[in-house]
Parts: structure tokens; C-alpha cells; sequence
């Protein structure tokens, strides 16, 4: 099947870097024009911008036009590079810490979350302060403070050193414990095995984690599950995708930075689904072709920080290598998004700008629907 429709430019709405636009921004279809020799592409739909990435950026972008620059960032607003590299240049200044913020300046928390400690800090110095964690992130944050009050000795599912991770184990530092994956639980250790529940960051591997948790209920079989997934929506719906479009696929690129942890499962999921080899890669030109030698069909996939143009980047790069019918794997629709953060909409709002953001069904780009 062939497919001709334009790639339109990324427009976004108004005011966005269109750079930094998700695939929404892209609703027309992918040009697909098959090979002779049946190379081709298979285009995990849905893939890149989550509804927590787009907000997060979304704020930036908001406070740098409404404030001016520079904004302080904490941290990286979402884990990508380019979208890092983008903002900064727009007047963003990243830091590590709260303390490297002037006096009195104005602070966005990353999509990842902060602890209590981190606000308290920043309150200490006066700081103005953006929050965009991720609402989901917020959920897993009270799940922990609520099991916390409850006395629950809590087992937390996720990679030490992570933000997030950093920031819900903040929430209540003395009831909870990081467990890094099934080679830690024999290390747990609680103090009544009839009060524990496990809670997870919200990135991991949807597999993995169910492995980690198995095996710790066998060592407490009272173990509570947490009230709902934290795992969220996005993270599974990319790992269904990628688990869809893997055993056909010679070799999968994934599209994503090196300390993103949902692009970095996107890869350990794609080799477990089948995918003969499977890449992470930050652009288009880090595709070393010496990967596709021999293969017909390459899976591509990015992960819930990756803005689409880095993505279209990739497909121009392997139509330049032979790859030129794509075709799209769709495994869900997504259509969630999230509001501004409170202070920021009534900012907007009191300048005269419009606080709401235009409703964009996350659908993402299409390409040629599979026979
Ligand atoms: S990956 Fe999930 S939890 Fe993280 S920012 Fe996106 S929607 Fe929120």
C-alpha cells in the first residue's frame, strides 16, 4: 500500500517551539513509498510525548514568554536532551539544586517530582515556584504519604538515584525502601510482614516489575498491591506497542536519551518481544548502518520525552538507507492531557493570555495502515 500524503510542517499550537511538539502536531500520514526489495518500517503508534512531558515543556515555554528569561529549571524538565538543549537556548538555566537558584528567582520543578525537602527549601530562599511533576508522579507521591501515616512499611519498586524515585521516597523517608528489581528481594526486610504494600516509579518495565513483585509475595504473602497502577499509561501503552511490532522486526530503534528510563525499557521490551537487535538513540545520525546489514524490517519507537521531529529525523534517515514504505502499528489511542500548573494558569490568566490549553487528542502521526 502506498501512501502520499505530505508530512506537514510541525506546527504546534500557538506560541510553541515547534521543535519541541509531539507527534500531535503531525496529523497528516507518514510518506510511504514501498521498496522494491520490501524494506520497511514499522512505526509504533503511540510513542513519544506523554501527557506529564508535554505539560511539563508546555510550562517552560509558558513561564520563559510570560516571565522572561532566565527561568531556572531544577534538574531536566523532562529526560531528553534536545529538548533540554532547545530550552535552554531559549533562556532556561538548569541546575542540580535548589540552592544554586538566586535568591528570589523563579523555579520549575521537573515532570519527575520533588520531596518535601525540596519545596522547603525553596520556600527558605523565596524562591517562585512552578511545580510541573507529573500528576501521576503526585498520585504515587500520596499513595505514600497515606500508606506512610497507615504505618506500612512500603517496598518501592524502582531505580535508586532516579528523580522520581528520589522524590516519592522523600514523601516519607523512614517507611519506605528502594527495591531495584527481583535480585533485591531477598535483601527486604520489614517490620511486620502483615503491613507492607509495594508502590513503583512510574517508568519501569510493566514485566519486570510484575517478576519483582512475585517474588516478593512470596516472601510476605500479605503484601498489598497499590491502590491503582503506577505504572503509567503512557509507559504501558509504549511497551504494548513495541511488544506488538518486535517479532517481525529485525531490529528496533528506539528514539529516547540515555538516562530517560522509559526509552531504556523500550529497548530491554523490544528484545524480549522477539526484536533480532534493538537500539537506543538520541538522533538520527547516531544510526550506525552497519545495524540494518541484512534486515528488512526495522521497528521505530521513542520514548514519552522524545518530540516527534527527532522521530521524523529517523525516517528520513532510514528512507535515506533503503527503509521506504513505513507502516504504522497502533496498539491504543491515547487522549489525555493535562492542565497547567495552578499558579501558572492564574498568572496567564492575569496577563490576559489564556491559561487553558487547546485540547489535542494525542493520537499521534499516522503512516500506512497495516493490511
Ligand atoms: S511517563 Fe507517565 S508518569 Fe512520567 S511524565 Fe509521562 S505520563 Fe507522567
Amino acid at each position: 500500500m502506498t501512501t502520499t500524503t505530505t508530512t506537514p510542517e510541525s506546527t504546534g499550537p500557538a506560541g510553541r517551539v515547534s521543535s519541541l511538539a509531539g507527534a500531535s502536531a503531525f496529523p497528516g500520514a507518514v510518506e510511504s513509498n514501498p521498496s522494491p526489495d520490501g524494506r520497511r518500517i514499522l512505526l509504533a503508534t503511540p510513542r513519544g510525548y506523554c501527557a506529564g512531558v508535554d505539560r511539563a515543556v508546555d510550562a517552560v515555554e509558558k513561564a520563559l514568554e510570560l516571565y522572561g528569561a532566565p527561568v531556572y529549571v531544577r534538574k531536566e524538565i523532562v529526560h531528553n536532551k534536545f529538548v533540554v538543549e532547545t530550552l535552554s537556548e531559549r533562556g532556561a538555566v538548569f541546575v542540580s539544586e535548589t540552592d544554586e537558584v538566586p535568591e528570589g528567582a523563579r523555579v520549575v520543578f521537573s515532570a519527575h517530582g520533588v520531596s518535601p525537602a525540596v519545596h522547603a527549601q525553596a520556600a527558605a530562599r523565596n524562591l517562585a515556584t512552578i511545580d510541573a511533576t507529573c500528576p501521576l508522579v503526585t498520585k504515587v507521591h500520596k499513595e505514600a504519604v497515606r500508606f506512610a501515616n497507615d504505618d506500612f512499611d512500603i517496598l518501592l519498586i524502582g531505580h535508586d538515584g532516579h528523580e522520581e524515585v528520589e522524590g516519592t521516597q522523600g514523601e516519607a523517608p523512614e517507611h519506605i525502601q528502594v527495591v531495584n528489581g527481583p535480585h533485591e528481594v531477598d535483601q527486604v526486610q520489614v517490620r511486620d510482614p502483615e503491613k507492607v504494600i509495594w508502590l513503583s516509579q512510574t517508568t519501569l518495565s510493566v514485566d519486570e516489575t510484575m517478576q519483582t513483585v512475585k517474588l516478593l509475595r512470596e516472601r510476605f504473602p500479605h503484601l498489598q498491591d497499590p491502590p491503582s497502577d503506577d505504572i503509567c499509561y503512557a509507559t504501558q501503552n509504549r511497551q504494548v506497542a513495541v511488544k506488538k511490532l518486535a517479532p517481525e522486526a529485525d531490529v528496533v530503534i528506539v528514539v529516547g536519551s540515555a538516562n530517560s528510563s522509559n526509552s531504556v525499557r523500550l529497548v530491554e521490551v523490544a528484545l524480549e518481544a522477539g526484536a533480532g537487535a534493538s537500539y537506543r538513540v538520541d538522533k538520527a545520525d547516531e544510526i550506525d548502518p552497519a545495524w540494518l546489514d541484512g534486515a528488512t524490517t526495522v521497528g521505530l519507537t521513542s520514548g514519552a520525552s522524545v518530540p516527534e521531529i527527532l522521530v521524523r529525523d529517523v525516517i528520513d534517515r532510514l528512507k535515506g538507507l533503503g527503509f521506504t514504505g513505513v507502516e504504522e502499528v497502533r496498539t491504543a489511542t491515547e487522549d489525555i492531557m493535562f492542565s497547567l500548573p495552578k499558579n501558572l494558569r492564574a498568572d496567564l490568566k492575569r496577563a490576559g493570555e489564556q491559561p487553558d490549553r487547546p485540547h489535542r487528542a494525542r493520537r499521534g502521526a499516522t503512516a500506512a495502515p497495516r493490511a
